[in-house]
């Protein structure tokens, strides 16, 4: 039976897989941590791109305050894993999530929430009455910083307040604004001046609250390509950034090589073009997603990947034939990594070739 255990080499993993150097992962942690420890903030990762709960222990020994996850599946499955400081980064809406909702925070009410809308914040409080938990539930207000996904307009966020202070079971504890749409701003000044003029709003806004009197005492954003501006804002207490510990090709290209690549997809060369500068390797659209472009070869500068369909890929030379046999191995870099990571069931890290920890993804498909 297939049975990859550590202490086995990466030539003895069967491909595609997804591999994890280690040196380079916890190099980048200490980067991360290097960079805003210094600063007035509490470091929340987001685990949306790890989606482990292993992982999320790593970062929490190395400093981190408690973490992010987007759905409220992922928090079910990392509260039970005893990760319990945890805020949810997406809006619970509908009876079925509200329900789940309810029986995650009966057992772990550290959970913190967030709320963009008066309905929203009223279905939840009005269940957690039903339920007859007396204990307020912690929420943040979601606010639209720029990006347009999710979060009250400023102008309306004291409305929002004050109709969350009408509401016995919610306890207002902050304000979010997540600047998604700066994450890949090339060019370090552009990015940092764009950010600014967000954090601006967000620190604004949590100025206002305050002066009408309500107790924001969390101010949270930020990720990896913009978490060191963030810290660097008076008013904000915490941030969030999460593909730093891995890195992808699109993140590099915009923000440069502070963070390394710490995670590949290990591939085999499964055919080879007679006549063409191409050999065709085992990874296509089911291992590797293609919404920031294709990946990147590892160290093949003169070879471009293309997905060939879910089960394929090419890689093409440039000039000359490929002097690559089948059965070769290859390595490539992912485009965007959160939904990358998504598409497999284990992480295989490695140092110096050999394997020391197998991980499960295990909020892999937790899209609720
Ligand atoms: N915070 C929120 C609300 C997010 O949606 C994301 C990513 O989409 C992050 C933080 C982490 O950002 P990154 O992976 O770019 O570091
Ligand atoms: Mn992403």
């Amino acid at each position: 039976m297939y049975n990859p255990k550590p202490g086995d080499r990466l030539e003895s993993l069967d491909t595609p897989s997804m591999i994890v150097d280690l040196d380079i992962m916890e190099e980048n942690i200490q980067k991360l941590m290097l960079l805003l420890k210094p600063l007035a903030v509490n470091i929340r990762p987001h685990l949306k791109t790890t989606k482990s709960p292993i992982l999320a222990k790593k970062l929490m020994a190395a400093g981190a305050k408690g973490a992010c996850v987007a759905k409220l599946s992922e928090a079910e499955v990392m509260a039970a894993e005893g990760i319990e400081d945890l805020l949810i980064t997406c809006e619970i809406i509908g009876p079925a999530k509200v329900a789940r909702l309810i029986e995650l925070f009966r057992k772990h009410p550290a959970i913190q929430i967030v709320v963009d809308s008066e309905i929203g914040a009223t279905a939840i409080d009005a269940a957690l009455k039903e339920s007859g938990i007396q204990e307020p539930i912690q929420v943040l207000i979601d606010l639209d910083v720029g990006l347009h996904r999710t979060g009250v307009a400023p102008e309306l966020a004291l409305a929002l307040a004050q109709h969350i202070s009408t509401l016995s079971h919610l306890k207002l504890l902050g304000i979010q604004g997540y600047e998604g749409h700066l994450q890949h701003v090339h060019g370090r000044e552009q990015r940092e001046k764009a950010c600014r003029s967000s954090m601006a709003i967000l620190t604004g806004t949590a100025t206002l609250l305050r002066e009408k009197g309500f107790n924001i005492q969390v101010v949270t954003t930020g990720g990896t390509g913009t978490a060191e501006f963030c810290a660097t804002t008076p008013g904000v207490t915490e941030v969030q950034p999460g593909s730093f510990i891995f890195m992808d090709s699109d993140y590099r290209n915009a923000v440069g090589n502070y963070f390394s690549h710490s995670l590949t997809i290990i591939s085999t060369v499964i055919s080879k073009s007679a006549s063409a500068r191409r050999v065709t390797i085992d990874a296509g659209l089911k291992t590797l997603t293609t919404d920031s472009g294709f990946a990147e070869p590892k160290d093949m500068p003169d070879v471009t990947y293309t997905p060939m369909g879910d089960e394929h890929g090419w890689l093409q030379w440039k000039e000359n034939k490929p002097d690559i046999p089948i059965g070769a191995r290859v390595e490539l870099i992912p485009s965007h990594i959160d939904p990358t990571v998504n598409l497999h069931d284990f992480y295989y890290a490695h140092r110096k070739g050999v394997i020391e920890e197998i991980w499960p993804v295990a909020t892999r498909g937790r899209v609720q």
